[in-house]
């Protein structure tokens, strides 16, 4: 008797299909050429994509149908299949559950303020980092998103944003975070061109001011450096956690490849570059790295190596699911942020949206 293979149907795992916002311009034309359609047609389908953010071949009334089937077919496949949204904060805060073409899950969250509208991305399945403090990083690495899949976030957000999906009526998608799920400088190559793909004025991209969005990284160095070469105006953020290596081995485990002081060289070297602030991602853990010692030793480090080019974000920890950790009581985190302020460097706390939808930081887990 032959054994019977236990799993037979299970999609391989992988990245979806090529689509226009994995290309450049210049490649959707070439692209377009090569399915036989006249190259201005790569024009009209960006428009209909970066400019009207739709996908729906039935509004793209201007490519004749024989054409726009041939076309929407091959450079349009689905990337996201939206399986479910909550809402918290009084419908200001979104989060989104969606599903890839081959079963993948990812979480992304759109937030509006009065004055801006911010939305948190994905750029990996799962991460591979393995911070103990975080709930992706229990799950590991499932799988990198595509430079399609991730822009594909920001086309969602931006549609819902215009339709006055969310309380406030129709409005402008202006900010995006890459502190969702996954470790977007170790899916290098395709966040990069995603920042080309959201940034680029329509119709050849989403036309999101660089200046808008931020990449949020543990602090692997050589692509910190790497992207230090290439130009963009994106404000960096380290997710140091502590100024010390001993404790910041465990809270971050790659700070045994790359250290304190090598992240703080790197994220200066981006800042001298750019000429814009490096944030510095301080998750609060009480009893764990809200000591006033802490305070002091991190105002002074970051002085001496990013001077005035910083900005520390104290994020009260969010405690996942079966964590022994929680947020410091508010008269520490206030000291804490004192003692920073003190040294010359700015330290606000930030607002944490989406708490009780598991939206806010460090929340997303996708269990579907
Ligand atoms: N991998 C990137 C982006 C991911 S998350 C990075 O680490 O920077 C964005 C931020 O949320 C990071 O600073 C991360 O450390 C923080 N974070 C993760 N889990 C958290 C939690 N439970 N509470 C508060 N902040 C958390």
């Amino acid at each position: 008797m032959t054994a019977l293979p236990l799993v037979f149907d299970a999609p391989k795992r992988g990245l979806p299909p090529r689509h226009l916002a994995d290309l450049t311009a210049d490649q959707r034309k070439e692209a377009v050429a090569a399915l036989g359609e006249k190259s201005f047609r790569a024009a009209q389908l960006s428009h209909h994509y970066f400019s009207r953010l739709t996908v729906d071949p039935t509004e793209m009334t201007d490519i004749p149908a024989e054409s726009r089937e041939k076309l929407v077919s091959d450079l349009m496949p689905p990337l996201w299949t939206e399986l479910r949204s909550v809402e918290a904060d009084a419908g200001t805060t979104r989060k989104t559950l969606l599903r890839a073409h081959d079963g993948t899950l990812v979480e992304s969250v759109l937030m509006r303020y009065p004055d801006r509208a911010t939305l948190c991305i994905s750029s990996q399945a799962g991460c591979g980092m393995a911070c103990p403090f975080c709930a992706t990083g229990q799950g590991g690495l499932t799988r990198n998103l595509s430079t399609a899949e991730i822009v594909d976030q920001v086309r969602r957000g931006a549609a819902a944003m215009r339709d006055g999906e969310l309380p406030g009526g129709p409005g402008r998608l202006s900010n995006i975070v890459f502190m969702g799920m996954g470790e977007p400088l170790a899916n290098y190559k395709r966040v990069i061109e995603a920042v080309h793909r959201i940034c680029d004025p329509a119709p050849s991209g989403l036309g999101i001011s660089q200046r808008s969005v931020t990449v949020s990284t543990v602090g692997l160095v050589p692509a910190i450096k790497k992207m230090t070469e290439e130009n963009l105006q994106v404000r960096l953020a380290v997710s140091l956690h502590t100024p010390d290596d001993e404790l910041r081995d465990t809270l971050v485990p790659v700070n045994t490849k790359w250290n304190v002081a090598e992240v703080l060289e790197a994220a200066r070297g981006y800042a001298d570059r750019t000429g814009r602030r490096v944030s510095i991602e301080y998750a609060l853990i009480r009893d764990i790295n809200d000591q006033p010692w802490r305070a002091d030793l991190l105002g002074k480090l970051l002085r001496r190596h990013l001077g005035q080019l910083v900005h520390v974000n104290v994020i009260p920890l969010n405690p996942t699911p079966g964590s022994k950790w929680d947020a410091s009581p508010k008269p520490v985190e206030r000291e804490f942020v004192r003692r920073v302020n003190e040294q010359g460097v700015a330290c606000t706390v930030r607002d944490t949206r989406g708490q009780e939808i598991a939206a806010a930081c460090g929340q997303l887990a996708a269990e579907g």
